[in-house]
């Protein structure tokens, strides 16, 4: 079966998400304009995603639980869980690794952790947008124990993408999936590519215009159709 997707959102979780990027909003507006996978992928953390997947859970979006990993070379990748308990214990393992920057609210944004009915539980106190001291060899080390797929992200991007900090995909990395913002850009990789809005705001949500062909509407088969090995 066909499958719409758009598997790079941020929550108001991430300073630069817009506060109106709530678990309800993102879930019900994804819904209502016809998606039927969707990533919230916030910056280094997971804090969103129990409420995001708990909303889900009334409607018939798929949400695959996801984090947006910046490596210490600064190359941002997407990383998807078979399940939200691996995302959560995942991000809690590479914690440690974000530099204890405080966020500025005022500079920033709120970093925001809402429970399923949108209401404040909490701020993330440092800033999450800062690249992990982890290097790509380290994260792609650090995710493995939680089944964490890694697609590199928008490598068609001059900043924060694989291609812009190392010049190429390196093949020896194994990458089987890469994101870009335009299917039509051209770039150094042969495997498949996928397209995501990486929406911070609601109104930048991707229509139902990109499609994945999976066995069934599970987290396990969209995985499986992006090359993971689940
Ligand atoms: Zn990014
Ligand atoms: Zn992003």
């Amino acid at each position: 079966m066909k499958v719409s997707y758009d598997l790079h959102l941020h929550s108001c979780l991430s300073p630069c998400g817009d506060n109106d990027m709530t678990p309800n909003n993102i879930v019900h507006l994804a819904s209502m304009i016809g998606l039927d996978v969707i990533a919230v992928s916030d910056h280094n953390a997971a804090k969103n995603l129990p409420a995001v997947c708990k909303v889900a859970q009334e409607t018939d979006l798929l949400v695959i639980p996801a984090m947006e990993l910046c490596s210490a070379e600064e190359i941002h990748l997407l990383c998807l869980f078979p399940t939200l308990e691996q995302a959560l214990a995942c991000s809690e393992a590479v914690y440690p690794y974000l530099p204890r920057v405080k966020n500025r609210p005022d500079i920033f944004g709120d970093q925001q952790i809402l429970n399923e009915h949108d209401a404040l539980i909490g701020t993330e106190p440092f800033l999450l947008i800062n690249a992990l001291t982890l290097s790509l060899d380290d994260l792609i080390a650090a995710v493995r124990p939680f089944s964490g797929y890694l697609i590199p992200a928008h490598i068609n991007k001059d900043a924060y993408s694989i291609v812009s900090s190392l010049g190429a995909v390196p093949p020896e990395y194994g990458f089987r999936c890469a994101e870009v913002s335009d299917l039509n850009a051209r770039v150094p990789f042969d495997g498949m590519k996928i397209c995501n809005s990486d929406a911070h705001y609601l109104e930048h949500i991707s229509e139902p215009v990109h499609f994945l062909e999976v066995e069934e509407k599970t987290v396990a088969s969209v995985l499986r159709a992006l090359g993971a090995p689940v």
